[in-house]
């Protein structure tokens, strides 16, 4: 309720006072207390920069961890949209940065139970937990140690689309050989099917014959 005499639109926080010059008590008392921090430089902003909350959300994919989960275990929504500003450089609340940055200390070496999280960020290229160390620094670049390489004629992120049943326009022999390697159980028709490699490939090359 506004205080009497008070015909801002919005009332009650520092906001209002601002924007709206709501002069009522609640108002005045929330602009008055972050004047005082600011002029003992006490006073800390609800907004931090997005890019550590972007990182981790996409290590946490790397993981097996959907956006979904991340956003209701962390913070009780049904989804990031509007929780994270999606571009990079952007901003979130420091509660938001805070909440992700728990759940991420708790699940970050747990691989969770997506798969499709985890596919679609490799395909995306998404760095991995381990690729960092300093997460929230904006200067910090993650290590090419953990990271999905383009090499030569294998193109990591064609095999793993691959494998994922997502075929690329034409697969290397490397890749072939790479991807039969790395799918050692399934039927050879199956994997064909899968992938898109002839049934008598992926029988000479478990058999070791190239
Ligand atoms: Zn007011």
């Amino acid at each position: 309720m506004p205080d009497v005499g008070c015909n801002a639109i919005k009332h009650g926080d520092r906001n209002a006072y601002q924007v709206n010059k709501c002069r009522c008590e609640s108002a005045r008392n929330e602009e008055r207390i972050y004047r005082k921090r600011k002029r003992e430089n006490r006073y800390t902003s609800p907004l931090v920069s997005s890019i550590g909350s972007m990182r981790r959300v996409r290590a946490l994919n790397y993981m097996g961890w959907p956006g979904y989960i991340i956003a209701e275990e962390a913070l009780g929504r049904r989804n990031l949209r509007g929780a994270l500003i999606s571009a990079m450089g952007g901003t979130v609340k420091r509660y938001t940065h805070d909440a992700i940055a728990a759940f991420y200390e708790s699940h970050c070496m747990i691989m969770g139970p997506s798969s499709n999280a985890r596919v679609t960020a490799r395909k995306r290229g998404y760095a991995p937990p381990l690729a960092w160390d300093n997460i929230d620094d904006p200067k910090e670049k993650p290590s090419a140690a953990y990271t999905v390489r383009v090499n030569g004629d294998l193109d990591e992120a064609a095999v793993i689309r691959a494998l994922s049943g997502d075929v690329p326009t034409k697969l290397t022999n490397r890749e072939i050989a790479e991807v039969i390697r790395r799918d050692p159980d399934t039927p050879p028709i199956a994997l064909s099917e899968r992938t898109g490699i002839a049934v008598d490939t992926i029988q000479k090359h478990r058999r070791g014959i190239r």
